[in-house]
């Protein structure tokens, strides 16, 4: 028998009555032939109300208590779950993430899976039940119950569909699907049937919230196809694949934009080999992560140095910086917090010339002044002023043609 793995975001499980929906979703499921693995997220807000419920007994919680304590979201919802598919007549059995095999190492709150064991879970599905997993948990060596980070139970669901080498991973929340562009941005956008594994981590590398990009990562390592679809309608979704259909279609698939991005330059920085260790490892150390960096060709010796931090870090990350400038006798720092990035994206891209030049080209006629330019071989990411970026969204979505793409 053919065997999937749903999984249900917390939006979609967030009262009595869409518990009661999801489960007629997944009876649906096996009537069609299926035995289904369900992950459930935590209700709703649960998770956000946890951890300030957290913060109000104790302003630095344990580690280990605040996992364990966000754990139980996850237990509440499946549990749940599991008792609405029995009230419909539909064997069914929840699992907490230890009890499903899920074994993480010990790092409390962004913990990784090391390995699965499916034992039970297959013992379970060989008795007819719907196995409802409590997603985005595991159990280290020493029986401490860890999280994988916020949004973890994207990964819980692909870790185990490729454990159980499922036919494929069901990803429902209340989107429907993939989109050329943010439709909140741009209504305009057109939801996309199918996606590569590639250009949809770049998507969400590079703005886009759709889906944790570890599952994402995860899916392409094992080759797990994940529908992207809505547990609120049956509109038909998008599926992440490995190969997206030969047949001709536009080369560039998405626009992602993020306006998490705050920029930092270094101003007259003397030019020789170990200057730029000496300001990143520090930044590494202090575990900022630097997005962008460039660095211009240098005249007499002297060059500037320019790279991109989250918003969030910026303050931290110049006082790591600002202590260095001086002793290596840079002219002065300067940063921009206002910046936003535009990326177009395509695996087409990749051996077909002149994609950059024509989004150079359609910034500069909506008058937008690129600040940054960086490239992966699919995706051409523009650092520009954060109050611009819609029109550069629009704009370029018109020029690279996706209010047609399907
Ligand atoms: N409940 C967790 C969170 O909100 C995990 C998840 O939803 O995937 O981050
Ligand atoms: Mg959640």
């Amino acid at each position: 028998m053919a065997l999937v793995v749903q999984k249900y975001g917390g939006s979609s499980l967030a009262s009595a009555e869409l518990i009661r929906n999801v489960a007629r979703r997944i009876i649906k499921k096996c009537r069609e032939g299926y035995q289904v693995v369900v992950v459930a997220s935590a209700m709703g807000d649960t998770t956000d109300d946890l951890i300030k419920l957290a913060y109000q007994v104790n302003s630095a919680p344990d580690k280990r208590e605040l996992d364990l304590l966000l754990s139980t979201g996850e237990i509440v919802a499946s549990t749940l779950l599991a008792m609405a598919l029995q009230s419909l007549g539909q064997p069914a059995v929840s699992l907490s993430g230890s009890q499903a095999g899920i074994r993480t190492d010990k790092a409390f709150s962004r913990a990784r899976i090391t390995d699965i064991n499916p034992a039970r879970v297959l013992r379970e599905l060989e008795k007819g039940k719907v196995v409802v997993v409590a997603g985005f948990q595991g159990v280290t060596e020493d029986m401490d119950i860890t999280t994988l980070g916020r949004g973890g139970s994207d990964t819980t669901a692909v870790a185990l569909a490729a454990a159980l080498r499922a036919e494929r991973c069901e990803r429902y929340t209340d989107v429907d699907g993939i989109y050329t562009t943010d439709p909140r941005l741009l209504p305009e956008a057109r939801k996309l049937s199918e996606i590569s594994y590639e250009e949809m981590l770049e998507m969400v590398t590079y703005g886009f919230k759709a889906i944790h990009p570890r599952a994402v990562e995860l899916g392409e390592v094992f080759n797990v196809p994940i529908l992207v679809a809505s547990s609120f309608n049956e509109n038909p979704g998008t599926l992440i694949h490995k190969e997206v259909s030969m047949e001709i279609r536009n080369k560039v698939r998405g626009i992602a934009h993020d306006t998490d991005v705050a920029k930092i330059t270094i101003v007259g920085v003397p030019d020789h080999p170990g200057i730029a260790a000496g300001i990143f490892m520090p930044l590494a150390e202090a575990g900022i992560s630097v997005d962008t960096i460039v660095q211009n060709a240098s005249i007499d010796n002297i060059t500037d140095l320019t790279f991109t931090v989250a918003r969030s870090q910026l303050k931290h990350a110049l006082s790591v910086v600002e202590p260095i400038a001086r002793s290596i006798g840079a002219k002065k720092v300067v940063s921009d917090d206002k910046l936003g990035k535009v990326s177009i994206i395509g695996t087409g891209m990749q051996n077909a010339p002149g994609y950059a030049a024509r989004m150079f080209d359609t910034l500069s006629r909506e008058n937008i002044n690129i600040q940054l330019i960086t490239t992966s071989e699919i995706r051409i990411t523009c650092i520009i002023d954060e109050g611009r970026l819609k029109d550069a969204v629009r704009a370029l979505h018109r020029a690279f043609e996706l209010d047609k793409a399907t």
